[in-house]
């Protein structure tokens, strides 16, 4: 593996570096230098603001093509303007289930008239998608779920019954991607179809409730024989055929626990903040604790390791060998990575933890890492049955 960056990616990185110096400031000027979590409804606008921001100069998605609204950056920069935002301490994406979950997936089963219409939406933050696959009784075994897809020919398009639950963001996006049972008589994997809803439709209702840490980011959503017309989505409202939903959903999974929902530099940047930290209070209390020291020194060198081991993936899938199950493995090493990093910062800051912001709400939501995604539990039988070959029991 080549581990330089050619002079045509580090000009990159010095642009987006400079962008980001530049606009960073801008944006939170705006907003008076309150920036609120984007996972509130007032912290959500000024997020989407973010966001948009980020597109009129290409940078919503770098690595699209560029008639989507991209500027077709190779995945390496895709790495790298990663590696940068993190450094600067760019905000979280709100539309991060839309273009790194459902984006990934729309490029593989997507029909050229969906992909066409949902994209440059997508990625100029006019749509903004949420994840609709657990159910109130279907989490872990998501193969149980009952929400239910009907077809109407006669009205051309899908009755949609049942609830969704856990919908990170939902009450604040205008469209939903999940899976409906469209096969009655089916059970568990089968006559499952992933279908695209927009929210506003008569008989949806979404609601919205909070989370332990105060905001409101989750929603329900209820489904009351909700018609969705075929044509509510250009080019129809199922992706990758009727009865195919499982398989699709899978290849969404595998997104969002391998490379595209947590790149490297996230870790590599918290990694550096702890390490600055600890910095900052050398000579303080917990400082001269050598454990915790070595903590410190442990957790940069495991942020060190996820960031080779992705330039390894990106080489591998490059080179066509997929990850495919292993991904469960990276979801495992990153989920519990953040919470070691976060936990670290915590016993550093003594008492002062209950006061600090940023580290405190991190490791609030570095608790859910090991959640969602599919909980670790899950990844350990994947990574056990289909990584490693044991039997199932
Ligand atoms: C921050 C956050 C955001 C989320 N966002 C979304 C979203 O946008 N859209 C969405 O659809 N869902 C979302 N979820 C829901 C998430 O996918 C589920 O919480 C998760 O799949 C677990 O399901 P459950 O909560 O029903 O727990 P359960 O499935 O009831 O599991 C409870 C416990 O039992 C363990 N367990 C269950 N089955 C097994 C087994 N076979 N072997 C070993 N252990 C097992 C689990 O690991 C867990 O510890 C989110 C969750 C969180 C925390």
């Amino acid at each position: 593996m080549d581990l330089t960056w050619s002079a045509a990616e580090e000009e990159f990185r010095a642009d987006v570096r400079s962008w980001l110096e530049l606009q960073l400031a801008a944006w939170r000027e705006r907003h008076d230098e309150r920036i609120l979590s984007g996972d509130t409804a007032a912290g959500f606008a000024q997020h989407l603001d973010w966001e948009r921001t980020l597109f009129d100069a290409g940078y919503a998605v770098v690595s699209w093509p560029e008639a989507f609204g991209g500027r077709g950056a190779s995945r390496w920069e895709w790495l790298i303007f990663e590696e940068e935002y993190y450094r600067a301490g760019g905000p979280q994406r709100v539309t991060q289930n839309g273009i790194f979950l459902l984006a990934p997936t729309i490029f593989e089963f997507g029909s050229a008239e969906q992909q066409a219409h949902v994209l440059p939406r997508m990625a100029a933050g006019e749509d903004l998608w949420c994840q609709g696959w657990s159910e109130p009784d279907a989490g872990s075994d998501l193969a149980s779920l009952s929400c239910r897809a009907t077809r109407d020919d006669r009205r051309g398009g899908w009755v949609l019954d049942g609830q969704k639950t856990w919908t990170t963001r939902g009450a604040f996006c205008t469209h939903l991607f999940g899976l409906f049972r469209t096969d009655a008589d089916s059970a568990r994997h089968a006559g499952l179809t992933y279908l695209l809803v927009p929210l506003d439709l008569h008989g949806i209702t979404v609601r919205g409730f909070g989370r332990l840490d105060g905001d409101e980011g989750f929603a329900e959503v209820f489904f009351d024989d909700a018609f969705v017309p075929d044509g509510a989505v250009p080019g129809g409202v199922v992706l990758g055929g009727v009865g195919q939903g499982w398989s699709v959903a899978m290849a969404t999974t595998s997104s969002e626990r391998g490379l595209t929902l947590r790149a490297p530099g996230r870790f590599t940047a918290t990694a550096d903040r702890l390490v600055d930290l600890y910095r900052q209070r050398a000579g303080g209390p917990g400082t001269a604790d050598r454990g915790l020291r070595d903590q410190v020194v442990q957790g940069w060198m495991e942020a060190e390791a996820y960031r080779l081991q992705t330039l390894q993936t990106v080489t591998d899938d490059d080179e066509g060998r997929p990850a495919g199950a292993a991904s469960s493995l990276v979801k495992l090493w990153w989920s519990e990575l953040d919470l070691r990093l976060h936990e670290t910062a915590l016993d550093l800051l003594g008492p002062e933890a209950e006061l600090d912001g940023p580290w405190s709400k991190g490791w609030q939501f570095a608790l859910s890492g090991p959640i969602y995604a599919g909980t670790n539990e899950i990844q350990r039988n994947i990574a056990a049955e289909r990584v490693l070959g044991l039997p199932r029991k």
